[in-house]
């Protein structure tokens, strides 16, 4: 099961790792789950050389709470330093750290946190645990891949350096949160604070089967989104006697909803450069698309009190009156800023088109942004190594430009700033359910990639093409510097540019929610 670039006796321990993790229940919200789950990983990284404590939410080391969200505030978040040399320097044990509070006294020398190479995972599971099973080259687990199997395939790739004699890069930064699979105020708060500074940032989220058998892939880009709202306002009239005075807002609603979705299948296609048949199956460059999610119309007292006027569906009630309010909501989804952009100005644009042509009033609002990740930013390089490093190895890795998922990368506030290595954990299926299983081949695959990426990483790489990467390596021994501020090339926009609505027609916002509720 293990490949010939990994000791059978490393893999067998990290699998029964990943068995015993796995085990241990910590579904999202079961805070004594967590708790038990945070403590096994953190004594998990101190063994492998990393300084690593649990805390309750972001506080920093001197126990003061920082942004802690509403609610996770108290859930523990583990986070390792390293690598130490002496193991003395693992002050915070997991034991010592399970037991102490948010007031903990700050582990002595905590190094400074900028330039750090940030890899980061979860460690909670939409079900709770049932007991882990091996079933031929599988093994069937709560969380095999989503993602204790990243967990477990850094701690081998961790065993796998040190069994080669080779030093994991300087300056690395783990932190694993306990609340991804529900709304992740820890997880959104945790990338935007320590990827602010970080050198890069890998994700230890599975990969997906690839295009041929035994083929997998990373991922290259995500997709970013933003929620709007229509609202459109239009004149009853009694349907019988006056319907030409009336001006529907359910058809001027419904007309722009046609027109919006067709519309962003025209700009994939133009970006795409691809004939409209051919979209929507595989991953081509520049999907933007755009989601009704729901429409209200009718009467403007039926709109506006909903909870008590839903009673008049099935009934006569207003069946002759023109519906003079509508309101629309959905997303829009881009795999870089400017389509993000583009998109909006459309969707905009569209409103004042349909509103003069049916004369009602349509007023369109962008909501909360969540941006894409480009696969064409700083990571690019690093996904062409990792490509490389796998086919050294036998296997073929292949890079996703842009999963629909939001995940972990698209909460830096500029994902174009660094490097982001993404679904760098082993590949299986049936995520979410009880059939959720790593294929242990996978497993073996990644614990080297993993181990020859942080080697390369470490060694502030080997060849001329690392070399070359727009940003600055660290080597062993130096001291880690912030990386680069500058934009780059993916940088979709400032980070003094707050995620809420930037672009309206109205005042009133649209009514949020946490953007990170869709994976
Ligand atoms: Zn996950």
């Amino acid at each position: 099961m293990h490949d010939s670039h990994l000791p059978p006796d490393l893999f067998a321990a990290t699998l029964t790792l990943l068995e015993e993790l796995t085990a241990i229940s910590s579904a999202s919200g079961d805070a004594a789950g967590l708790e038990r789950m945070a403590a096994r990983l953190a004594a998990e990284l101190a063994a492998r050389g990393l300084m690593a404590e649990v805390r309750r939410g972001l506080g920093d080391a001197g126990g003061n709470p920082i942004a802690a969200p509403a609610g996770g505030g108290s859930l523990p978040v583990v986070l390792a330093r390293g690598p130490v040399t002496a193991p003395a320097a693992t002050a915070a044990t997991a034991d010592a750290a399970a037991t102490a509070d948010a007031a903990a006294p700050p582990a002595p020398e905590v190094p400074p946190d900028a330039g750090r190479l940030l890899l980061i995972g979860h460690f909670d599971t939409v079900l709770p645990a049932a007991a882990p099973r091996r079933l031929g080259d599988r093994l069937v687990a709560t969380g095999a891949i989503d993602m204790k199997g990243g967990l477990a395939t850094l701690c081998g790739a961790l065993d796998l350096l040190a069994r080669r004699g080779e030093a994991p890069p300087a300056g690395l930064l783990v932190v694993a949160v306990p609340d991804e699979e529900v709304g992740g105020e820890l997880s959104r708060a945790a990338v935007a604070r320590w990827g602010a500074t970080a050198r890069a940032l890998w994700v230890l989220e599975p990969g997906e089967p690839g295009s041929e058998a035994g083929s997998e892939s990373l991922v290259g880009g995500r997709r970013g989104l933003f929620d709007w709202r229509l609202e459109a306002r239009g004149k009853a009239a009694h349907s019988g006697l006056h319907l030409a005075a009336g001006r529907s807002a359910l058809l001027a609603a419904a007309r722009w909803c046609l027109a919006a979705v067709e519309g962003a299948g025209a700009l994939h296609d133009a970006a795409a450069g691809a004939p409209r048949a051919a979209r929507g199956g595989g991953p081509a460059g520049g999907r933007t698309s755009v989601n009704v999610g729901r429409l209200v119309a009718g009467d403007a007292t039926f709109v506006t009190d909903l909870g008590a006027a839903h009673a008049w569906l099935g009934t006569e009630r207003q069946l002759n009156v023109v519906p003079d309010r509508a309101i629309v909501e959905g997303e829009a989804r881009f795999a870089t800023a400017a389509a993000g952009e583009e998109v909006e100005r459309r969707l905009a644009a569209l409103a004042a088109a349909v509103g003069a042509a049916t004369g009602t009033e349509l007023v369109f609002t962008r909501g909360p942004l969540i941006p894409p990740v480009d696969a064409r930013g700083p990571q690019r390089i690093w996904c062409d190594r990792a490509v490389a490093l796998a086919a050294a190895r036998g296997w073929r890795l292949e890079v996703e430009p842009e999963r629909g998922g939001i995940s972990f990368p698209n909460f830096l506030v500029e994902p174009g700033r660094i490097p982001v290595l993404d679904g760098l954990g082993p590949v299986g299926g049936g995520m979410h359910t009880r059939d959720e299983h790593v294929e242990l081949a996978s497993l073996a695959r990644r614990i080297v990639l993993l181990a020859d990426l942080l080697a390369e990483e470490g060694a502030g790489g080997r060849s001329s093409t690392l070399i070359a990467a727009p940003f600055a390596m660290v080597r062993p021994g130096s001291t880690p510097v912030p990386r680069r501020t500058a934009p780059g090339p993916g940088t979709p926009r400032s980070r003094a540019t707050p995620p809420r609505p930037v672009r309206s027609t109205t005042t009133a916002p649209p009514a949020g929610g946490t953007p990170d509720r869709r994976p």
